[in-house]
């Protein structure tokens, strides 16, 4: 089980408001995308589930529990960047296996989870080269197959496709659709490309300014956008 509460949840840089009072539950097994324009506070309201900010003022419950106070690494949740984030010095094995070296998992368990990881991203002929020699739609596998082996409660995606060509984001964007499928797992998406929010999402919900504008699934969005932004930005007629 994996579903997320988030409750009034404020967040201040500097004294100006950039999460101006959220409020969304994200169900269990759902594929939920934050969509809206630069700079509207989606990468901050990532971090904040992610637990690598804290909020000013709300709180965010998973399966009942409140985990406002947790630290990331409690949280259990994983985070997959636009910048992929790899160890440059490390293989693509090391790089799959290294946080569970850090929680000092079993180096059998690890051999299996990262094996199964890969084997499920097509990244078996690639483990022993260093990040440098993959492709940026490679590299984007390593960095998902990263998360599935730590087994998170939800994965959080934050712009993952942003530095891929067209081509790859429509290939890559299939990948993770069936990902979903095949974990059964939560997953929280960010982007600002419209078609990607309606291919992959169960529930989209609409950002701007730091506020939800809207939260429907992709065909309600479409029929009944709720205001002029939410139009404007789908680029759909009211
Ligand atoms: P998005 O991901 O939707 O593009 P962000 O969450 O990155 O938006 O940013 C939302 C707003 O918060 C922006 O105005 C940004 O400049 C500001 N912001 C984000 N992170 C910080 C930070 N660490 N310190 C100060 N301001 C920040
Ligand atoms: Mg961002």
């Amino acid at each position: 089980m994996a579903r997320l509460e988030i409750r009034s949840l404020h967040k201040y840089f500097d004294g100006t408001e950039v999460i101006k009072g959220v409020d969304l539950t994200v169900e269990d097994r759902e594929f939920c995308v934050f969509l809206g324009p630069s700079g509207c506070g989606k990468s901050t309201l990532l971090r904040l589930i992610a637990g690598l900010e804290d909020a000013d003022e709300g709180s965010l419950v998973l399966d009942g529990q409140d985990i406002t106070e947790w630290p990331a690494v409690k949280r259990n949740l994983a985070m997959v960047f636009q910048s992929y984030a790899l160890y440059p010095h490390m293989t693509v094995r090391e790089n799959m296996s290294f946080a569970l070296k850090l929680a000092k998992a079993d180096p059998a368990v690890i051999a299996s989870k990262v094996a199964h990881a890969a084997k499920t991203l097509a990244l078996e002929p690639l483990l022993e080269r260093k990040p440098a020699q993959l492709s940026g739609g490679q590299r984007q596998r390593v960095a998902i197959g990263r998360a599935i082996v730590r087994e998170p409660r939800i994965f959080l995606f934050d712009e993952p496709l942003s530095n891929l060509d067209a081509a790859l984001r429509g290939q890559m964007r299939l990948e993770i659709a069936r990902l979903h499928q095949e974990l059964a797992a939560t997953m929280i998406y960010v982007t600002h490309d419209q078609v990607e929010a309606m291919t992959l999402a169960d529930k989209v919900v609409v950002f701007n300014e730091g506020r939800i504008e809207q939260i429907g699934s992709p065909l309600e969005l479409y029929r009944r956008p709720v205001n002029r932004f939410v139009a404007s930005f789908l680029g759909v007629p009211r």
